[in-house]
């Protein structure tokens, strides 16, 4: 099962795909993860990547349909993935269309995650996570259960997106509703797209995601 879970970002993305990846085996493509890997690394990629990301701004489509054309094509990713964070533009889309066709894979579902703007800004102001495992936390919403200490891991450590502050989130929810939107209508046209609301607990949007699923 090939699914995209489409939001804007702090829609609950990444840590749905994390639920998904456990209950169905699935593998969980982050691109933006994918990235800040690359910038971690110092690599070409992560040097070019930097500036647009710390602007809050899209890195460009050739760039990004290489990286997943090379991710989707590893062997651990022939029993189904979850894109999480692409496509974000129409040529993104587009091309995803043709990989697919090329290797002979389908897509199951696209789920939309709906979420209000302001509420996007203070789940992504909030949000950190486990430097050692990478789970995802938030300071009101998703705390460990003994505070600073990760719950799946133990590790002590904690770290923070550089991105996630609030005038880069107000560029990056500007880039959503320009760019990435639109393939609302690119999947909604060809009947692939369900909406769930992404505004209740974590708990709710996981069965609403389940039942999505379960209905594609
Ligand atoms: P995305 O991957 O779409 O950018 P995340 O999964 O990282 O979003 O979630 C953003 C932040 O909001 C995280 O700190 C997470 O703990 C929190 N969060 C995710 N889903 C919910 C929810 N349904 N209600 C409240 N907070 C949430
Ligand atoms: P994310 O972790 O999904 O919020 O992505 C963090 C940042 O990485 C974004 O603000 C973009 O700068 C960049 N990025 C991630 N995925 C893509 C993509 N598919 N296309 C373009 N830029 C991306």
């Amino acid at each position: 099962m090939n699914v995209i879970l489409l939001g804007p970002p702090g829609a609950g993305k990444g840590t749905q795909a994390k639920r998904l990846e456990e209950k169905h085996k699935l593998i969980q493509l982050s691109t933006g993860d994918m990235l800040r890997a690359a910038k971690d690394s110092g690599s070409e990629l992560g040097k070019k990547a930097k500036p647009i990301m710390d602007a809050g701004q899209l890195v460009p489509d050739d760039l990004m349909i290489d990286i997943i054309s090379e991710r989707i094509g590893q062997p651990d990713c022939a029993n189904g993935f979850i894109l999480d964070g692409f496509p974000r533009t129409i040529p993104q889309a587009e091309a995803l269309d043709r990989l697919l066709a090329e290797k002979g894979m389908e897509l199951h579902s696209v789920i939309e995650m709906k979420v209000q703007d302001e509420i996007l800004v203070d789940r992504i102001t909030g949000r950190y996570t486990c430097a050692k495992c990478g789970a995802g936390y938030h300071e009101r919403f998703q705390v460990p259960k003994v505070e600073g200490v990760c719950d799946v891991c133990g590790g002590t450590e904690f770290k923070r997106r550089s991105d996630d502050n609030a005038e880069t989130v107000r560029s990056r929810l500007a880039a959503y509703h320009a760019q990435t939107a639109p393939l609302l209508s690119f999947y909604g046209e060809k009947g692939a797209l369900k909406s769930i609301d992404g505004m209740t607990e974590i708990d709710r949007v996981t069965e609403q995601i389940e039942d999505a699923l379960g209905a594609a």
